[in-house]
């Protein structure tokens, strides 16, 4: 099977989504340049997609200009800030390569991997996964939360997901326009992929530091991640809260059977009431607010769903003369003359 099986302009498309990411953006600039006429020059023309996330900075501008100089490159920015998986999806959206890779802006996926996707990929392969055999200098932290992230994922999900693998992946045409079809609002792309199906497999390679700025993942937002994550591919933490909530009923339970036990055969001493009221309120309270907690997630899901969205708004788009475009426009668009 070969690329060219799918309708694409490009053989190959790079998606970035890109956030504050001012201090990192030359380098990323010189090393897709400098892959585009090396490694990549078998797979050009070569489309790069840069994602501009409702940056604060000065990242649009750059990305702007960067576009306006080279061709194949295309710059999307979003109305504001969407996030992380949305930036991805807007970008996987509006590529329009057989294959599409998406990877960070820091350089932490170093693109050189890419010929390795490619060539995979090249063999039939529909999902191709940039694993990490190392996580360079990141900080302990950053490991361990990594760790617990996939064992709590995979543990609650039921769906195999390869460990230590980011969204530094390729995606073939086919597999992008199923990814495409799923509607969902709480993207966890992690989760998605695997589950589409088709042929899948994955490539190593060391992962190195960030070339500049720092992570946009503390560990609130990979704890919102991990719970979209969970939420978005399984209910079981709504079976387990059933559960859980069976099981504090059955302490209870025996509680009262013991405190009856110990008064009328132990003849042991009773405040009337006291205990048996404080604690029969605090163990249904705390069902209670577990129950509500899950369910209010879900219920909030399923709201945000029933709303139907579009995912994220583009604001513009910036395209230099390019393979598509046959009747290139002259001088700036009225967009891009301030800021
Ligand atoms: N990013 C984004 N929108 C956000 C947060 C991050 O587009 O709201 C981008 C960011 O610029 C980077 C990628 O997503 O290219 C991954 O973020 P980061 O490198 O901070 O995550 P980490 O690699 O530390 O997990
Ligand atoms: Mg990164």
């Amino acid at each position: 099977m070969s690329a060219s099986n799918f309708p694409g302009i490009y053989p190959l498309s790079i998606v970035i989504p890109i956030y504050n990411e001012e201090q990192a953006l030359p380098s990323l600039f010189k090393e897709l340049e400098r892959i585009q006429e090396t490694e990549l020059k078998p797979f050009s023309p070569v489309e790069v997609v840069l994602v501009n996330d409702g940056s604060r900075d000065a990242s649009w501008p750059l990305i702007d200009a960067q576009c306006r100089r080279q061709s194949n490159w295309v710059g999307v920015n979003l109305s504001r800030n969407f996030g992380h998986q949305l930036a991805l999806m807007a970008g996987l959206e509006s590529a329009r390569g057989d294959a599409v890779v998406s990877m960070d802006a820091d350089l932490q996926d170093p693109p050189a991997v890419i010929v390795q996707m490619m060539e995979a990929h090249l063999k039939g392969y529909e999902v191709v996964y940039g694993t990490r055999r190392s996580r360079g200098q990141e900080p302990w932290s950053k490991r361990v939360t990594a760790v617990l992230f996939y064992w709590v994922i995979e543990k609650l999900s039921g769906v195999a997901i390869p460990r230590n693998t980011g969204d530094f992946r390729l995606l073939s045409r086919r597999a992008l326009t199923e990814l495409a079809r799923l509607p969902e609002t709480h993207r966890f792309l992690r989760g998605l992929v695997p589950w589409i199906g088709f042929p899948q497999t994955q490539v190593f390679y060391d992962r190195s530091d960030r070339v500049a700025g720092e992570t946009h993942y503390p560990f609130r937002k990979m704890l919102r991640l991990a719970f979209d994550g969970v939420t978005s591919v399984s209910t079981k933490p709504l079976r387990l809260a059933y559960l859980f909530s069976l099981l504090l009923f059955g302490v209870f339970v025996g509680y009262i059977l013991y405190v009856l036990f110990n008064h009328f055969v132990l003849g042991g001493f009773l405040i009337p009431g006291w205990t048996s009221l404080m604690s029969a309120i605090t163990i249904f309270g705390t069902i209670q607010l577990l129950l509500f907690g899950v369910f209010g997630e879900y219920l909030g899901r399923v709201y945000e769903q029933v709303k139907n969205r579009p995912l994220y708004i583009i604001q513009e788009i910036r395209r230099s003369q390019d393979a598509a475009n046959d009747h290139p426009k002259s001088g700036p668009t009225p967009h891009s003359s301030t800021s």
